[in-house]
């Protein structure tokens, strides 16, 4: 089996996402790989369809303008290139995959929260991303605390 080349991590910006991307930055060093990082912002049209019956433009663009530099920052933190950063809009799950396929990543590292019950029902970005997974997918334990 060939080396991974290059390793797309999915980043929600929470303190969890720095260790998923501790172990995707672990993984591109083993593997002399490239390393880029997508963090997906969803629109709040789609999160609130026409319930609120207001212009979220101006809240949306804010929305934006603070992901941009939190991905940044993040990115600096991880040793992360600019041009190998991805700010993106729509479903995280949907969204993922696509900037996977798009850039020829061959393994996805995302965070999962192992949950049950109604979650577990409902799904979790993690499953999403590996039902359209374009490639492999790495699911790297966060949140354990929350199992017991
Ligand atoms: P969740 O199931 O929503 O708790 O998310 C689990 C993992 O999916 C996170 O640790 C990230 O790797 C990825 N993820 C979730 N939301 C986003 C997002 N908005 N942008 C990029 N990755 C995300």
């Amino acid at each position: 089996m060939s080396d991974y080349e290059h390793i797309l991590v999915g980043v929600d910006l929470t303190e969890e996402s720095k260790l998923v991307a501790a172990r995707a930055v672990a993984l591109a060093n083993a593997f002399e790989a490239r390393l880029s990082c997508a963090h997906v912002i969803e629109p709040l049209s789609l999160a609130y369809g026409g319930d609120i019956p207001m212009d979220l433009t101006t809240i949306q663009e804010q929305i934006q303008e603070t992901a941009k530099v939190h991905l940044q920052e993040f990115s600096a933190q991880m040793g992360i290139a600019e041009e190998n950063q991805h700010l993106i809009f729509g479903r995280p799950e949907t969204e993922i995959d696509a900037i996977a396929a798009d850039i020829g990543a061959d393994l996805i590292v995302v965070g999962s929260h192992g949950r049950h019950g109604l979650a577990l029902i409902l799904g979790s970005t993690a499953n999403g991303v590996l039902h359209g997974a374009p490639c492999d997918v790495l699911a790297v334990r966060v949140g354990l605390k929350e199992l017991s």
